[in-house]
């Protein structure tokens, strides 16, 4: 029986379902639900998933061994780390040598002329993608000190409303840090603190410390007052190891914090000596910080040196991080950029990328969850995106019965969202035929 028609029979009636499907035991919510059911060597468990009005009626575990279903389900994903505003512009701000700097200056530049048809054609086609690729959930940085920034986030208040029930968006206000200082930058922390939004902000070497520590204890100070989490590029480097991160421990020493900092990159405390990354992460888990490791981008712009390629490559420590207690979450970030041109908010794509890059497995708890309930936890999602009675009836299906034909054969795949299947894809010339 083929994948397709397989699904077909099993739909019953709309929101409603049940099928036979490998479920990662990390995954499953509840323990007594697969009491006594065995899990193969790669930790998927086989299980009849039941639904009804969009939400799992019931669990049970299948225990005839010659029966093994040939589908994955996966909860659908959120993204934790996205730049919407700036995607697929590559072909308007190309950056072929592929360096830090590069990127920076074609990206400032493209954000000078860029139209607002120009900035709904990327948020678009980001969103169609992510949606057919299973995606429920996406933090997107948004590049906002130009002249335009405020009229932005009119259009993109709207795109959020027109997309609210498929894709739960989230934007973190992106500037430069001494940003927040300036009559404009309160303007617009008002209205970030208004939606639920975060404030954002660059920190990498070379900086001024004073002045970066100033600028940097103005923004805790004002989204402490405002009540609005953070969520900072930090130390996206393969200098000055994890300066941008100290600065941030130091300040968290003198204020009291009630919001919730997210370090995104945090790549060059990677290259530090293990008893001090160790130090380091256990005072992030004290200070109860985020990090978002983001190894497809580290990898391609970070420590370029000419014509010989570097082996020790910046990376957040995210085992490290993981055993201190802090929450890590792997994300996407930029895709067909100049800051990085590949990529397409395929969720399934990122792990069989970041996953060799990051040596994450996605049979081991820690490895999984990076990409599933860490970034749910941190983008504070209702559902975490356990499976278990109860839970939404919102999933990915993967048209295998391992993890390493799913990360290496391109499976077919069926999403499912509130219970009902989604239909194909739109046909690629659809989405593409804007040329911007
Ligand atoms: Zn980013």
């Amino acid at each position: 029986m083929n994948f397709a028609k397989n699904v077909e029979l099993i739909v019953s009636s709309p929101k409603s379902g049940c099928i036979n499907v490998l479920v990662p035991r990390c995954l499953i919510g509840n323990g007594q639900d697969v009491l006594g059911v065995s899990t193969d060597n790669e930790g998927l468990c086989p299980l009849q998933v039941e639904w009804r009005d969009g939400k799992i009626s019931s669990i049970k575990g299948l225990n005839d061994a010659s029966k093994v279903p040939n589908e994955i389900l996966l909860p659908r994903f959120a993204e934790p780390h996205a730049h919407l505003d700036k995607a697929f512009s590559w072909s308007r701000a190309p950056n072929l040598r592929g360096s830090y700097q590069e990127a920076l200056v074609a990206n400032l530049t493209d954000y000078k002329l860029r139209s607002q048809d120009q900035l709904i054609f990327s948020v678009e086609k980001s969103l169609n993608l992510a949606y057919f690729n299973g995606i429920r959930a996406i933090r997107s940085h948004i590049d906002s000190f130009g002249k335009d920034a405020m009229s932005d986030w009119d259009l993109l208040e709207n795109i959020r409303k027109k997309w609210r029930e498929k894709i739960l968006l989230q934007f973190v206000a992106l500037v430069p840090l001494n940003f927040w200082q300036t009559y404009e930058g309160k303007l617009l922390a008002q209205r970030v603190a208004c939606n639920g939004d975060l404030l954002g902000g660059v920190i990498a070497p070379p900086f001024n410390k004073k002045e970066t520590f100033n600028s940097l204890l103005n923004l805790v100070q004002l989204a402490n007052r405002l009540r609005c989490d953070i969520d900072i590029h930090i130390d996206e480097s393969q200098t000055w190891p994890a300066a941008g991160l100290k600065l941030l421990l130091e300040i968290l020493g003198q204020v009291d914090n009630e919001i919730s900092i997210t370090c995104s990159h945090l790549s060059s405390m990677g290259l530090l000596k293990e008893k001090k990354i160790s130090n380091l992460a256990n005072k992030m888990a004290e200070n109860k910080l985020n990090v978002v490791a983001l190894p497809l981008t580290n990898s391609w712009l970070l420590g370029r040196k000419g014509r010989s390629t570097l082996i020790k490559r910046p990376l957040a420590p995210i085992f490290q991080l993981q055993k201190a207690g802090v929450v890590v979450s792997v994300g996407g970030d930029n895709v067909n950029d100049s800051w990085f041109p590949l990529f397409n908010f395929d969720p399934i794509n990122l792990m069989a990328f970041s996953m060799p890059i990051a040596h994450l497995s996605p049979w081991d708890r820690l490895g999984l969850s990076p990409f599933t309930s860490s970034a749910s936890h941190m983008l504070s999602l209702q559902w975490d995106g356990t499976i278990q009675k109860g839970s939404p009836a919102d999933f990915i299906l993967l048209d295998s019965n391992s993890w390493v034909k799913a990360l290496s054969e391109r499976p077919q795949r069926k999403v499912v969202v509130n219970g009902e299947f989604l239909n194909e894809m739109p046909k690629r010339k659809k989405i593409n035929n804007d040329s911007f």
